[in-house]
């Protein structure tokens, strides 16, 4: 196996290190090196980013944005557009790095850097259907309208186990609003964050509009960030913890906030579903990214009479799964992020092996390698029914009576992602209004689509990103009512 030192110098050309600032590289006085969870591999040095460059940042930010609001929706949208050709034209180069920095094999960081195009394209069409309203008066004299406008410098924290994506999904709909926003990717992976920076500098986009700041001490950075009354708005994609904190942190300036937080989804798998079809549906719902997604099923509830069967057949796909280097092309689960994502998922194995259920596949980790697991017989005592898991593991709990699946499915502080499989147009209407969740997959285990709603209730979050939904969260709404004589001239 190649190395990933090896991998990465072969990019490095093309790479930076450096804080994207005000449209320039920007050296830091420190720096950190992101290690490759491949092999354990240093990747490259980068910039350490503390309140001076945030300073500098806030400044660039607030002086681009007042051009870039001037703007036409139309020039926004162009801007956009390049954008989005280069990320298709660069997905290679982008997928690379995000398996080298976070372990994802690379045929699924390539289609996580497709659908990140997808979302900036979505959102580069958006700009131009930012609209106002008129509202009827009472009187002749007046007349009352609303306008739109974009909220101002927004700071966007991003999460490592979508590095593309999820700076996408935040900085596109802003972009598009007319917002400017400052990144911070997360520690393991803002080579990925800095090199769509790269991209933005190459389609022309305007200085200081779209900036990526890394730091290894996230908090004096973003404290820094949300003490300036310039920010308005935060919006971050990362854990319920750390996502609670700044919620707070943003309620002392009332600023706006977006949060997308932890999930722990269902999966219900009722005795009238095509249980091909759902065993299929399983496969990328538990193991995509190693399991390590928001949207991951968690909890696989399976009616009575056919958990059986369904675990033998989800069994025998799941054993043939090559696990290991996501640069080979047959690699479907990677190493997990690192040693602490590890211990947590096998500690959630171990406890749910020491109260009773039973491994049908997997339950053994080498290194940062862990084996798909699959875990029968599991019931709500269990750590992992009530702990998001972020791991390759899928437990299975019977269930006798739709009721009692929906009840389990919704005992959870979480409401991110829902699955379920019937073959019944009765009770895809009865479950999807009864589970509490904020996307629903009816016999789809892929719901996630730019043009559409993405965002969770309860503990997982506020607001929404994807479609026309997530360009509204950048934009405040203004009144106007305009006297007139209301007589003839
Ligand atoms: P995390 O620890 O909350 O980190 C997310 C981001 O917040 C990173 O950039 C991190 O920086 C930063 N951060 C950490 N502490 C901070 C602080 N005190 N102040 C400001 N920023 C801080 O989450 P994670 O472990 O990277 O991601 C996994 C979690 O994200 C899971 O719970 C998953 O469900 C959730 N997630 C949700 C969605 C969604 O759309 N709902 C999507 C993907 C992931 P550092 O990297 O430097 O720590």
């Amino acid at each position: 196996m190649t190395r990933s030192r090896e991998r990465f110098e072969r990019l490095q050309d093309q790479l930076h290190g450096d804080a994207f600032i005000g449209g320039a590289w920007h050296a830091a006085p420190r720096t950190f090196t992101p290690h490759s969870p491949i092999d354990g591999d240093p990747l490259a040095p980068v910039a350490d980013c503390g309140a001076k460059e945030a300073a500098i940042a806030l400044e660039a930010a607030s002086e681009a944005f007042a051009a870039w609001r001037a703007r036409s929706a139309f020039e926004r949208s162009a801007v956009l557009e390049a954008w989005r050709d280069l990320i298709v034209e660069d997905a290679s180069v982008l997928a690379q790095l995000t398996s080298l920095e976070m372990g994802k094999p690379l045929r699924e960081a390539t289609s996580e850097a497709q659908g990140a195009a997808r979302a900036v394209d979505w959102a580069s069409e958006e700009a131009k259907r930012i609209y106002g309203e008129t509202i009827p008066s009472r009187t002749a004299d007046k007349h009352l309208w609303t306008i739109k406008q974009p909220m101002g410098v927004v700071l966007g924290i991003t999460p490592w186990n979508y590095p593309i994506s999820m700076v996408t999904r935040k900085a596109a709909p802003a972009l598009a609003a007319g917002c400017a926003i400052i990144v911070k990717p997360a520690e393991q992976t803002p080579l990925t964050a800095l090199h769509l920076a790269h991209l933005w500098q190459r389609a022309g986009g305007p200085d200081g509009v779209f900036q990526v700041v890394p730091t290894n001490d996230p908090g004096t950075l973003t404290d820094a960030i949300l003490a300036d009354d310039r920010v308005r708005k935060v919006t971050f994609t990362g854990s319920t913890r750390v996502g609670t904190e700044l919620y707070a942190k943003a309620a002392a300036k009332l600023k706006r906030v977006s949060l997308e937080l932890g999930g722990h989804a269902p999966f219900i798998v009722f005795e009238d579903a095509d249980l091909e079809a759902a065993a299929k549906g399983i496969l990328s719902a538990k193991f995509s990214n190693a399991g390590q997604t928001c949207i991951s099923a968690n909890r696989i509830f399976v009616h009575e009479a056919i958990a059986g069967a369904f675990a033998d057949a989800v069994a025998a796909s799941v054993r043939d799964f090559a696990v290991g280097d996501p640069f080979d092309e047959a690699t479907r689960v990677g190493p997990l992020v690192n040693a602490a994502a590890v211990t947590k998922v096998m500690g959630q194995v171990e406890d749910a092996r020491a109260k009773g259920a039973r491994v049908v596949t997997g339950g053994r980790a080498d290194g940062l390698y862990m084996a798909p697991t699959i875990l029968s017989g599991v019931s709500p005592a269990m750590e992992l029914f009530r702990t998001e898991t972020f791991g390759p593991v899928l437990p299975i709990v019977p269930f006798r009576a739709e009721t009692d699946a929906v009840e389990m499915a919704n005992h959870t502080q979480y409401g991110l992602a829902a699955y379920f499989w019937t073959a019944s147009v009765d009770r895809v209407m009865r479950v999807a209004a009864a589970l509490d969740y904020g996307i629903i997959g009816a016999n789809d285990a892929s719901a996630v689509q730019p043009q559409a709603p993405f965002g969770g209730l309860k503990a997982s979050g506020v607001g929404r990103e994807g479609g026309k939904w997530a360009v509204e969260q950048y934009l405040d709404l203004k009144y106007v009512s305009l006297k007139v004589s209301g007589e003839p001239a």
